[in-house]
């Protein structure tokens, strides 16, 4: 069995269709299981296609059984509108988001029925997390925070954000994580004030905060966490804006929780440091689902409306940019429960100064 590709089904009443034509490369892989670059599915109440081309027949076989595994040559809409009209399919929902532009024109050239758009209900499919899903997210955590651990012996003023971050990585991979998961963040002293700052050739001084913000994606499953470190000694300021974002963070971690809404939980850290009046320092989101992408939903924002559920796993990452004087994040991965959240990151989140 296989419980997405079902919840996948229960969709099509819903939305009108006879069957899902899904070319998101995420989204495919949470259907059918196959990871391969190429290639696309049709769903339909009974039938599973996965359309891919000859490089990948024996992956596409074994990883995903219970599709057929149909390969294109020529061209791939004329392949999908063939298998489409063998079915006598009318309506077939398409991911709006995904598809180009040329695809679309291709597809309604070969394709004589009616293509139905849909903004995300595959992501919103992926929201909440199965057993095995929260297994894999919680070993992604642990093997950052052994990461961190090592960060912790190695980081030293003198090195540049650069070989902090290809050092980590280096370390990550060695540990069994496939690749990172972004462009890791390595933003020291001034820097820090921009919260997606990619390391750079600075050297880390003596008397800096340093962020870190790093994840890899291991099994197949992104993971994603910040700690801001000082470095040799931490100013008055330094530490005041410290607690700050460490308070607003705990207080988001310990609140969040089932049946609130994404706005709500952010309400939870943004109220911490609006109250300390640095409110206009929190320019983004409290934080973001945490799947086969490293960015998924629900959106932890202001304006979110997604109500949390337990089996989301969500980043809890405030934080206070200053142009002109550095920056501080903390952020760790969240499960949602029913009356609680559970942090998966065990690394420490008061203020170390290495
Ligand atoms: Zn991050
Ligand atoms: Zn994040």
């Amino acid at each position: 069995m296989n419980p997405a590709l079902e919840r996948l089904r229960a969709l099509l009443p819903r939305h009108g269709v006879e069957a899902f034509l899904v070319t998101n490369a995420a989204n495919r892989r949470y259907i059918s299981g196959f990871d391969g670059t190429a290639g696309c599915l049709l769903v339909g109440r009974e039938e599973a296609f996965l359309v891919t081309d000859s490089r990948y027949r024996e992956q596409a076989e074994a990883q995903a059984p219970q599709f057929e595994v149909l390969l294109w040559r020529r061209n791939l809409a004329a392949t999908l509108a063939r298998i489409i009209r063998k079915q006598s399919w009318k309506r077939v929902a398409f991911e709006a988001k995904d598809v180009s532009y040329s695809f679309y024109r291709e597809m309604t050239r070969f394709f004589p029925g009616e293509l139905v758009p849909l903004e995300s209900a595959l992501e919103e499919l992926r929201r909440v997390k199965s057993d095995r899903e929260i297994k894999l997210l919680r070993q992604g955590a642990a093997l950052l925070d052994r990461g961190f651990n090592y960060l912790l012996e190695y980081l030293k003023p003198g090195l540049t954000e650069q070989e902090v971050a290809l050092e980590l990585e280096y370390f990550l991979r060695r540990q069994g994580a496939q690749e990172a998961a972004f462009r890791f963040i390595v933003a020291s002293g001034q820097r820090g004030s921009m919260p997606h700052g990619v390391a750079s050739g600075k050297r880390l001084q003596q008397g800096e905060l340093v962020t870190i913000d790093f994840g890899v994606i291991y099994q197949g499953y992104a993971s994603d966490m910040t700690r801001t470190l000082a470095l040799g000694s931490a100013d008055r300021r330094q530490r005041q804006v410290y607690q700050l974002v460490y308070r607003a963070q705990q207080a988001a971690r310990e609140g969040i929780k089932a049946g609130m809404s994404a706005a709500e939980a952010d309400r939870l850290a943004r109220e911490i440091i609006d109250g300390a009046g640095l409110g206009g320092y929190f320019g983004h989101g409290l934080g973001h689902g945490v799947g086969l992408e490293t960015h998924e939903r629900p959106v932890l924002s202001p304006l979110g409306k997604e109500i949390l559920e337990p089996g989301m796993v969500v980043t809890i990452e405030p934080g206070v940019y200053i142009p002109g004087w550095g920056g501080v994040r903390i952020e760790d991965m969240v499960l949602i429960g029913r009356d609680r959240g559970e942090t998966l990151n065990s690394s420490p989140r008061e203020l170390i100064i290495i």
